[in-house]
């Protein structure tokens, strides 16, 4: 059918909201440029696998790529249409992958803008939601005792609860952690496809998993 069997869905150049996977390179043809509104192009769309199970989010641009190339379909459409010099598209809210893909137990750079996101900006001990600038990463259990920089030792706190807590594990400082905290998987991913997913009821039914 399509040659394009790597292709997950993902691209690196795009930034999508919830990459899967880094590995792939494009050179794609896209054919006549398109006449398009910019703010759209970058509009969130879900890519579900061929099963219909929900793996990450793209923008419009990326979907669309990946729908002229016959890698995937759209399953829902937004209102707005793009218009290239032979056609008019219009433009995915939903988009599923045509081959069923792998999607391995992956898991994403462990740096402070994904601890946060996986957190939403939460602060994990006095439960606050605060500004990026507001926010430090704690180890709940200190280095000073051994505790790692891991995905399970690291959580968003906030400066005060990072003052309180000090050089102490949560049990010590008498102060309690929100849950506790896990790899960035699939399973947060899905998470957060919900909060985005909230704003548009056309991807709700696929947001059950
Ligand atoms: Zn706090």
């Amino acid at each position: 059918m399509n040659s394009d069997s790597s292709d997950d869905g993902v691209s690196r150049q795009e930034k999508p909201v919830l990459p899967l996977s880094n590995r792939e390179h494009h050179h794609l043809v896209l054919g006549p440029p398109m006449h398009r509104k910019p703010a759209v192009m970058q509009e969130p769309v879900l890519v579900l696998n061929a099963t219909f199970e929900p793996i990450n989010v793209t923008a419009v641009r990326r979907a669309m790529v990946l729908l002229l190339k016959g890698v995937a379909q759209a399953e829902e459409l937004n209102h707005h249409e793009v218009h290239s010099t032979s056609r008019v598209m219009k433009v995915p809210s939903v988009i599923r992958l045509l081959a069923y893909r792998h999607i391995p137990q992956q898991t994403r750079a462990l740096s402070r803008k994904n601890i946060l996101l996986r957190d939403r900006n939460t602060c994990q001990f006095c439960g606050g939601i605060f500004p990026t600038s507001e926010l430090t990463l704690d180890h709940v259990v200190p280095r000073s005792r051994g505790g790692r920089s891991s995905w399970e030792n690291l959580v968003a706190c906030c400066y005060q609860c990072n003052n309180r807590k000090g050089d102490r594990t949560p049990e010590e400082a008498g102060i309690k952690l929100a849950r506790r905290p896990r790899p960035f998987t699939l399973y947060t991913s899905r998470q957060l496809m919900r909060l985005i997913g909230h704003r548009d009821e056309k991807w709700r039914k696929y947001l059950f998993y």
